[in-house]
């Protein structure tokens, strides 16, 4: 067993899965080829998950916690398992069972096969409802318009990186504001994808809601796209044109146009509307600027355990 598979998995008030999680994961992992370790990424939880895990760490050196000083987000969570885990082949994972085990030998096939990057892609996720669904194709269709960069719709957070992706993302992808799925599709090396079907939730209930997801998805945009920022033109180039319309219409029929008060009333309105929209597309723009600048830590450590010594959260949390 010479090489190492790192399984990174978010932790956010799960204490009904993590017991369920280690059990049906432990005998893949056993069964890999590889040696693993299984990183725990404890985000803050107020249940009982931490106590639990270090119980998991107790009785198996492999299993590995690091644990939030607060709740940062899953994002930041499973930047923080790729920071410190130490595998050759990095997988990341939800604790809720949604991302099966049984997916696992098929990743390291893949990393055997020399893949750099292996994007699960869902093929249902019934647990989601339709709403969500359509919700998150609807978004992968605007975000692919928008952006430059193309991102494969259904991607979720489950994904597995080699060695030399994850140093890639520890050195050069600290945004504050960021989006690690779309950063992982887009790094290159030599990518494939696996399917796997989304079960429901194995205990517990989800953590996301929906207005964190429109959050999500607004940074996201402004994130990996500039256009919205040029609209504020095209706006303007419309608007000069339909004044030079009205203006030669006025000059041709000598002033004496009806007066057109419910046409004033309603021109002013949409002009206003169309002026706000813009600004408060660029005040997004403004508030990820500023929260780049600020330079705040993506996570902070309280604790770790079984960690190999000599990880150091301290310069790598920025
Ligand atoms: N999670 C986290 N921090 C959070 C929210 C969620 O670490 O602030 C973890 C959570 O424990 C789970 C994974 O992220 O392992 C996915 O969350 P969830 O299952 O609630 O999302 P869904 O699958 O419904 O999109
Ligand atoms: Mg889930």
């Amino acid at each position: 067993m010479d090489r190492l598979l790192s399984v990174v998995v978010s932790v956010y008030n799960e204490e009904a899965v993590l017991e369920r999680f280690y059990k049906e994961t432990h005998p893949v992992l056993m069964s890999l080829g590889w040696d693993y370790e299984l990183v725990f990424v404890d985000d803050g939880s107020r249940d009982k998950s931490l106590f639990i895990l270090k119980g998991l760490a107790e009785k198996d050196p492999r299993v590995k916690v690091v644990s939030f000083s607060r709740n940062f987000g899953h994002e930041a969570a499973m930047i923080a398992g790729i920071d410190s885990c130490v595998g050759d082949g990095i997988v990341c994972m939800d604790a809720d069972l949604q991302h099966p085990p049984r997916c696992l030998p098929g990743i390291v096939e893949k990393f055997e096969e020399g893949y750099e990057v292996i994007n699960m892609v869902r093929t249902s996720n019934e647990s989601a409802g339709w709403f969500k669904n359509l919700a998150s194709s609807g978004f992968y269709k605007v975000i692919n318009v928008l952006s430059d960069v193309k991102f494969e719709s259904n991607a979720s957070d489950f994904f597995a990186v080699s060695r030399k992706v994850a140093q890639v993302l520890k050195r050069n992808y600290r945004e504050k504001v960021r989006f690690l799925r779309g950063y992982v599709q887009n790094v290159g090396f030599p990518r494939t994808t696996l399917e796997y079907e989304a079960g429901p939730r194995a205990a517990g209930e989800s953590k996301y809601s929906l207005r964190k997801l429109f959050q999500f998805s607004v940074n996201t945009i402004v994130c990996f796209s500039n256009l919205p920022l040029k609209l504020g033109i095209y706006a303007g180039i419309m608007a000069a044109l339909l004044g030079i319309i009205v203006m030669v219409y006025t000059v041709l029929t000598r002033g004496g146009a009806p007066s057109g008060y419910a046409t004033i009333v309603v021109l002013i309105c949409f002009m206003f509307a169309i002026l706000f929209v813009i600004v408060g597309i660029i005040g997004e723009y403004i508030a990820i600027l500023f929260t780049e600048l600020k330079d705040r830590p993506i996570y902070i450590v309280e604790e770790t355990v079984n960690m190999t010594k000599g990880t150091d959260f301290h310069t790598e949390c920025r």
